[in-house]
């Protein structure tokens, strides 16, 4: 027998009419992530009988126990059972919180994976919100919209950061593990690529288009979930893409995704590339994971992701350059990419590949620093991860350039940037 949920039984408002609110400094009660605290979403197939179905639990302090200006770890742990329930499913699932968390009103979300960020207005708790209703409503929405797939979910929220910091270990092997399930494929061997337009509320010119070798810019879809999201929501925002004719195997441009793109833009965007920010660059929304802007008195390329909150050497700030770039249009110089893209062999290939970089946070260097190891190995570089300037070299493109002629940068002998 299958559990059906019709109404949402929360002391908010819920509905897409709230999915572009925001909640600002005024309007703010407390918050969590952003750079401020540790905020995780991560969603787990389970066995049948080891959850209970419509079980929200808050373990920790929720918000009658916090105070104006409080900030606060969360991790958002969701279990899914079903028959027909794949763990190929997980992240479509997982990625729903987005517009879901939305969806209430006075509740503001951004981000994903482990980089999420939500912001609960005075508005809301004066209605008496609590975060056991983000669960309510994840309960609930599951099965409205995909009552296909699954029998049971259960939602626990953690608040106290030795449970937060658990569940994001457990989560972060699981996104790698989603991650490399792309690893071996190439764009060359595919016919098919992925839209996705889930982040049209937002960025109503943006679209992704999601390859092999270039996954969505905020990290939560890959080609494979994009596929398995296509399956289970034939009309939904993710449809599969005949790539056509390769009009710029270099630059990373293809007719049947410029026609998709062009319609599904309504005319806004005509075209674009994959594998360039130089020219054309695909469109950016806000949910980037990182953005990569040139550095052109550097003839390279530097990227910061979203937890570096620090100068660098383009100018801007991640958040000044998420609010410039992130609105869905095309910005040459610029481009949101996802952080695992750094370490695919398509990245900005069009303007000369990861051999460009010569700047990135530290933080995200470490993270990546075993791929980038291998990648630099691939392109005669082994060491190339160590001649990538951080904010410990300098943060101007003048203070890191004596490093990159003392470390022998490949990009300072590269053909011109632009040209
Ligand atoms: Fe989809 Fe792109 Fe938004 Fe990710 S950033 S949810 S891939 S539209
Ligand atoms: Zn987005």
């Amino acid at each position: 027998l299958k559990t059906t949920v019709s109404q949402i039984e929360i002391p908010c408002a819920f509905g897409p009419a709230y999915e572009g609110e925001r909640v600002r400094g005024a309007d703010l009660y407390c918050q969590t992530g952003g750079g401020k605290t540790q905020c995780t979403e991560y969603l787990q197939l389970a066995e049948m009988n080891d959850i209970e179905d419509g079980k929200v639990t808050v373990v920790g302090p929720d918000i009658p126990d916090m105070k104006e200006g409080d900030t606060f770890p969360m991790a958002i742990f969701m279990q899914v059972a079903g028959r027909e329930f794949q763990e190929d499913f997980e992240p479509i699932l997982e990625r729903q919180t987005h517009h879901l968390i939305n969806y209430i009103q006075g509740i503001m979300h951004i981000g994903q994976r482990d980089i999420a960020w939500v912001r609960v207005s005075k508005a809301a708790v004066d209605k008496g919100f609590t975060l056991k209703d983000i669960g309510v409503v994840l309960h609930a929405k599951f099965h409205q919209d995909f009552n296909k797939i699954l029998d049971k979910v259960q939602v626990t929220l953690y608040t106290k950061p030795e449970d937060v910091e658990k569940i994001t270990a457990q989560a972060r092997a699981a996104y790698k593990q989603r991650d490399e399930r792309v690893e071996n494929m190439t764009d060359e061997d595919e016919e098919i690529f992925y839209s996705c337009t889930l982040c049209q509320s937002f960025a109503p010119t943006h679209v992704c288009t999601v390859s092999p070798e270039r996954t969505g810019l905020c990290g939560a879809y890959n080609w494979m979930d994009c596929k398995a999201s296509y399956e289970i929501n034939p009309t939904g925002p993710n449809q599969p893409i005949e790539k056509g004719e390769v009009l710029d195997p270099v630059l990373g441009q293809f007719a049947g995704v410029n026609e998709f793109v062009k319609k599904a833009s309504r005319g806004a965007v005509t075209h674009y590339n994959f594998y360039s920010l130089v020219h054309d660059p695909m469109t950016t929304c806000g949910c980037c994971e990182a953005i990569a802007a040139m550095l052109p008195a550097c003839n390279g390329v530097m990227t910061v992701h979203r937890d570096y909150t620090g100068e660098t050497p383009c100018g801007m700030k991640f958040t000044t350059l998420a609010g410039v770039m992130g609105g869905g249009a095309s910005s040459p110089g610029f481009v949101g990419h996802s952080k695992y893209n750094v370490i695919q062999k398509k990245f900005l290939k069009g303007d000369g590949g990861l051999l460009r970089m010569v700047w990135m946070p530290k933080s995200l260097k470490e993270e990546l620093r075993e791929r980038l190891l291998k990648r630099g190995e691939e392109l005669g570089y082994p060491n190339l991860v160590d001649m990538i300037a951080d904010e410990t070299v300098g943060t101007t493109e003048e203070e890191i350039m004596p490093f990159l002629q003392e470390k022998g940068h490949p990009a300072l002998s590269m053909p011109p940037l632009v040209g």
